[in-house]
């Protein structure tokens, strides 16, 4: 808070007994925004589009990188004091999910590409080992859009943020619900209960091709680009439009329902008159959408099967929706020091470990707890490298 990032809350979360969800405003940009203007302040000399490739050794420590730059060439960083690794985890490795999760993880494709476990991928080729490798959090998704509206393009300035605090502290909900929910453009998980209530789930070529309520991610891993659409009619819509029938949860306003994807997610929203008309909006074979609908209906109703039909216009679709893989838990075995440790479960000197790379075997299973490691873990091994420029001996704890 002292660099400028504003928090809404803390907000109650169960099970915690005190409220202690603390909201970052307007979202996870605002960190990176302010601590990177913090560090230039201070001197640090920030590189980027350097991809480190390689840890530089001297006998058995580290002392160094060896980075790719965006043309190609070759750079080494010799370190002062030691090394960090703080690459994130590997949910975008597929020969790293396939060999520490499964063939199947190995299919589900990641939020995040920048998460190539190269942090892992290095220190291992030095001894370093991988701890809880084999948990990984999965979800469907409904796609981020691909271009960023203007209230993400607006700096996270103390004025503005400070003001969005304020209001949703104190501006009523009709109010706030379409300020708080156009700065919430990020992957949102959809309830699984529209399909309960009457929603279908189609691949882009308009097929029905799985039980919406038996396991749709794993059977959408096998269709045209991994993709579908949540079709309903306007009784399912208007159903959810209001608690407890919510479409996803969603940052600074809980839940977010059918009107608010229709306001703020062009993106992800569709509607028409017919099902010929919003297979058009959508891009998806008209006929095909048809014909699965006019399928679908005619098993509705039918007896033991309580699903409603998809009768009554306008028709909505929602998508597309992906089934994706969040992040991998899976860390380098380290030290309280944060010391990457290697062969012999020894520190590998010079070598430290932060955030998703480093995290040792800690299930962080809490709302906060990712981002809350990071800056902690990443602190410590942040001031323990430093210290090894002036001493042999790290600081006791
Ligand atoms: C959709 C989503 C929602 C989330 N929500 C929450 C939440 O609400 N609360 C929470 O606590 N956590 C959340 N998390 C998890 C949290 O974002 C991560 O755990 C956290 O960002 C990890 O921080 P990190 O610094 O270790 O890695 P990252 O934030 O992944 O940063 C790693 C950086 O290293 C770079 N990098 C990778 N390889 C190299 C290389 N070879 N050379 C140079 N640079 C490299 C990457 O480009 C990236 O910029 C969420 C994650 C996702 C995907």
């Amino acid at each position: 808070m002292d660099k400028g990032v504003v928090f809404f809350g803390p907000m109650p979360e169960v099970p915690n007994r005190k409220p202690r969800m603390h909201v970052v405003v307007p979202n996870s940009r605002a960190y990176i925004y302010h601590l990177q203007r913090h560090a230039r302040k201070i001197g640090v000399d920030i590189r980027v589009n350097q991809r480190a490739q390689r840890l530089l050794r001297d006998g058995e420590g580290v002392i160094g990188v060896e980075c790719t730059d965006s043309d190609g060439s070759q750079r080494q960083y010799v370190a002062r004091g030691g090394v960090v690794l703080t690459s994130g985890d590997f949910s975008a490795n597929r020969e790293m999910k396939a060999r520490h999760i499964s063939e199947q993880a190995a299919r589900i494709g990641p939020i995040n590409p920048a998460s190539t476990g190269d942090g892992q991928r290095m220190a291992m080729e030095i001894g370093a080992r991988i701890v809880n490798g084999h948990f990984s959090y999965t979800s469907l998704r409904f796609l981020a859009p691909a271009k960023q509206p203007l209230t993400q393009r607006i700096p996270p300035w103390p004025i503005a943020t400070k003001f969005i605090a304020w209001a949703l502290a104190h501006l009523p909900e009709s109010i706030l619900r379409p300020l708080v929910l156009s700065y919430v453009t990020t992957f949102l998980v959809p309830e699984l209960k529209m399909f309960a209530e009457g929603a279908i789930l189609v691949n882009k070529n308009g097929e029905r091709f799985v039980d919406e309520l038996d396991k749709p991610e794993i059977a959408l891993l096998d269709q045209p680009d991994q993709c579908g659409y949540a079709i309903m009619d306007d009784t399912t819509a208007r159903k959810f439009s209001a608690w407890p029938y919510y479409i996803s949860t969603a940052p600074g306003v809980a839940y977010a329902y059918l009107p608010d994807y229709r306001r703020n997610r062009p993106d992800v929203y569709a509607c028409g008159n017919t099902i010929a008309e919003l297979a058009q909006r959508r891009g998806i074979p008209v006929a095909a959408l048809e014909k699965t609908v006019a399928d679908y209906n005619q098993a509705a109703g039918k007896s033991g099967n309580t699903r409603p039909a998809i009768v009554k216009p306008p028709y909505h679709s929602l998508g597309p929706i992906k089934y994706l893989m969040g992040f991998t838990e899976g860390g380098l075995a380290v030290n309280e020091s944060l010391q990457v440790l290697g062969k012999d479960a020894q520190p590998i000197p010079g070598l430290f470990a932060a955030g998703g790379v480093g995290q040792g075997g800690l299930l962080l299973l809490g709302h906060g707890h990712h981002i809350g490691w990071a800056f902690t873990s990443g602190r410590i091994a942040g001031r323990n490298a430093a210290f090894l420029a002036t001493t042999e001996d790290l600081p006791e704890e």
